[in-house]
């Protein structure tokens, strides 16, 4: 299918590995130039080189940690007018309920509900203006069913959520169109920790506590960042401007939800 947003530009964030790199890679593919920002330089730059040499697209990379007001003004001067924007950070750390201070909390909130709104502040007044523009939330299935030892996560994310769900449909008469995509467990470095955090919990080995993670999944296995970003990449695309504010599980079928 031809997505329709060749010669479109996006913004990915935090895109160097994982589901960031996996959309960035996906909207490559359909023709899309990209501007990229990871902290790490080595990663981000080796990504950049990659993706536009594979698929022929202009990829801008620019090191930044997103979460911090400063570094998020450059990538935004570096991202000028997108048409595209699909927000991530990396995941607040596991937990218990009652190891979190305010602090905790704070930097959880900072990164993963109020980095994104700043993002869409500063970029979809110019989408709304210019009459089209598409907008990605990489967000988790801890909204729709919270997972213990992500508090922190299902805090944060949520309230992004509920921001997501009365900003989208104030802005999808312009031509914009904000959505969530939800992960669910897909094979990255950050699958990879939390398979060790299940480990170091319960005595298994780390490959014993990935098979017990896959066999609650009923794909049986984890998801990979390809089809994560296929996904990302329709939400993106042309054919998707009638899809509003909506939250879209990416996870095997693992939260088990009538709707
Ligand atoms: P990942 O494999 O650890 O990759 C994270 C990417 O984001 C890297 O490129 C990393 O590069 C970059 N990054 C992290 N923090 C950043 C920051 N503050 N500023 C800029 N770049 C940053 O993680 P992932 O698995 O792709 O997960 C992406 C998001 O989805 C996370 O929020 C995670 O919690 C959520 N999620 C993941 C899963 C899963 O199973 N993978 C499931 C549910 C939710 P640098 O470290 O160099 O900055």
């Amino acid at each position: 299918m031809d997505l329709g947003i060749r010669g479109r530009t996006a913004l990915v964030t935090a895109a160097s590995k994982g589901l960031g790199r996996g959309c960035a890679e996906a909207l490559a593919q359909a023709g899309v130039d990209l501007v990229i920002c990871a902290r790490g330089e080595e990663a981000l730059a080796a990504t950049a080189g990659d993706l536009a040499a594979r698929y022929g697209v202009r990829v801008t990379p620019v090191v930044a940690d997103i979460t911090d007001e400063a570094a998020r003004a450059r990538v935004l001067q570096a991202a000028g007018a997108v048409d595209i924007l699909v927000t991530n950070a990396g995941g607040p750390p596991p937990g218990v309920w009652t190891d979190w201070t305010r602090e905790d909390f704070l930097r959880a909130i900072d990164g993963n509900m109020l980095t994104p709104i700043a993002l869409m502040q500063a970029l979809v007044p110019g989408m709304m203006a210019r009459g089209w523009g598409r907008v990605v939330n990489i967000t988790s299935g801890s909204v729709k069913a919270p997972i213990d030892v992500l508090g922190l996560s299902n805090t944060a994310r949520t309230g992004l959520t509920g921001f997501v769900a009365g900003t989208a449909r104030q802005v999808a008469g312009k031509g914009v169109a904000i959505n969530n995509l939800l992960p669910g467990i897909h094979a990255t470095d950050r699958a990879v920790a939390l398979d060790q955090g299940v480990s170091a919990k319960t005595g298994k080995t780390v490959e014993e506590a990935k098979r017990m993670r896959e066999a609650s999944i009923p794909a049986g296995r984890y998801g990979t960042a390809a089809e994560f970003g296929a996904a990302c990449a329709f939400l993106c695309s042309a054919h998707a401007g009638f899809i509003i504010g909506q939250n879209i599980l990416v996870d095997g079928g693992a939260i088990n939800l009538t709707m």
